[in-house]
């Protein structure tokens, strides 16, 4: 490491800078369980705190990679033995709730799940919303602007920030904490770090922008015969219910199999024969319009043939069950183990000639093969996983191959959701064209000159 750690100690006390097995005992990766390797962790009480850290780190020309929550996807928060990570752990407050304005101002270590109960509890809401909503940080959530399950009806996280606060590389702070809907006064400067991965700053305070509640869930789970029965319901799902359509979730039939059939690890609340399974999500803040609207809805769907069988979730507890299945990446990472994941994005009405390509790529490749697939559908986004008998590089940048060159001419992409960090960084020329990549390393460049934040993420 290039910075002396009694510099680090002396900003934020000997407690808070971690070396050697303090670092070696933290992961660094949630699909690996891989150890940190980094040289060292410090984790600053604030911002001013951490635009010190920063500052030394920058005369020094130290390198840094900013740990949230660790649930990242794409290697982001790898660390080398020469660099520093800074781990946002101790930055959690919840600094302000404006109930008229609808804003709530949070350190951007915040759990997720923390801000989601937060807003609850004043009655309004907070939509972001993912199945590591217990660890993954509002920090790590705008960093990588993620997406989730309510997309479809709230936009993902770049739409819920209204203002932040950055620190750069050389340690001066960006304040830019505004609070409205509406400024148009310059550039929008807060665009420049969401989905960044970490790349240009780091995110220390954000102005969120709360929702009203929507206390009253309808959820379903239905099946379909076939891909255009699939598109069909999705189409006249979002007309019967306007703009309360919450989630639409599809599960590919080997999806859904695996978890409740093979693995066994749920009871399937539908027979697992049909091709296409969705978990369909109202959310309105009136019970009996909003219930009687749903019921309509799926009894259309049944009679125009789009859905050959429903469950409608009649307690929490049965619409967790339902949620249960889709969300149990656990399970489906142990039941594919070796198991290549991806997160693409692509025309909705390209996905079934997509994935069946890939399908018989894979198995004449390795006839054993298997490929598990569900998706945010109404987004265009499908995660899709691949056994293919190893994770080793070879293998994994053989199925690279089959699963991002089709997107190139179908105008889709290698990252919806989860961002490009090291692991999708090779396929970026895939999706983006060389004058996007130049100005992405002209931007990389103003901002970060010596290159010391979140070496070789995205970029090289
Ligand atoms: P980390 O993993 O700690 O970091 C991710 C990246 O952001 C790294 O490059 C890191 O350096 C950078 N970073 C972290 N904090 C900051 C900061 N304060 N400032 C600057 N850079 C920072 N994603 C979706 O979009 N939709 C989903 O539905 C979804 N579901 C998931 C389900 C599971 C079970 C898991 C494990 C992950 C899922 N994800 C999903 C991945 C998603 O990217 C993360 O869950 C989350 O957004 C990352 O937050 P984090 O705090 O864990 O970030």
């Amino acid at each position: 490491m290039q910075i002396p750690l009694k510099t680090l100690r002396a900003i934020v006390g000997a407690p808070h800078v971690l070396t050697g097995d303090d670092v070696s005992s933290r992961r660094e990766d949630w699909m690996t369980g891989a150890p940190c390797q980094a040289g060292a962790i410090v984790r600053p009480a604030d911002t001013e705190q951490l635009s010190a850290v920063m500052h030394a780190c920058h005369e020094s020309r130290q390198p840094i990679v900013t740990h949230g929550g660790l649930t990242g996807l794409v290697h982001g928060a790898e660390a080398c033995p020469d660099e520093l990570v800074i781990s946002l752990e101790r930055m959690t407050a919840i600094e302000e709730i404006d109930r008229v304005g609808g804003t709530l101002t949070v350190q951007a270590g915040a759990p997720l799940q923390r801000v989601q109960e937060a807003a609850r509890e004043v009655g309004l809401q907070f939509p972001l919303d993912l199945g590591a909503r217990g660890s993954c940080t509002i920090g790590g959530n705008i960093a990588t602007n993620a997406g989730g399950v309510r997309v479809i009806r709230y936009g993902m996280m770049r739409q819920q920030v209204l203002g932040l606060e950055a620190v750069m590389a050389d340690g001066r702070v960006v304040s830019s904490m505004n609070r409205m809907l509406k400024n148009n006064a310059g550039f929008d400067l807060k665009q420049l770090f969401i989905g960044s991965e970490g790349t240009l700053g780091i995110v220390t305070r954000a102005v969120l922008r709360l929702q009203p509640p929507t206390p009253f869930e309808q959820t379903a789970m239905v099946a379909c015969p076939s891909f255009d029965a699939l598109t069909g319901l999705l189409s006249q799902m979002g007309k019967a219910l306007g703009g309360s359509l919450g989630a639409f979730e599809v599960m590919w039939q080997n999806h859904y199999h695996l978890l409740t059939e093979t693995l066994g690890r749920h009871a399937p609340p539908i027979a697992p024969e049909h091709p296409f399974y969705v978990i369909i999500e109202s959310l309105g803040s009136d019970a009996e319009r909003n219930a009687t609207q749903f019921r309509e809805a799926l009894e259309s769907a049944l009679e125009s043939g789009l859905i050959v069988d429903a469950v409608l979730a009649q307690s929490s507890t049965q619409r967790d069950g339902l949620w249960a299945i889709r969300e149990d990446i656990e399970g489906l990472v142990k039941g594919l183990a070796p198991v290549l994941t991806f997160d693409v994005s692509l025309p909705i009405a390209e996905m079934q000639r997509y994935t069946d390509a890939l399908e018989a790529q894979l198995t004449k490749r390795w006839p054993d093969a298997r490929l598990v697939v569900f998706g945010h559908l109404g987004d265009g986004n499908l995660h899709i996983s691949v056994s293919a008998g190893s994770a080793e590089l070879p293998v994994r940048r053989e199925v690279e191959a089959m699963v991002y060159q089709p997107l190139a001419a179908l105008g889709g992409s290698v990252s919806a959701e989860h961002g490009i960090g090291l692991e999708k960084r090779p396929w970026l020329s895939t999706c983006r064209s060389s004058a996007e990549i130049e100005l992405m390393q002209t931007l990389k460049h103003a901002l970060d000159p010596h290159r010391l934040l979140n070496r070789g993420k995205i970029l090289s």
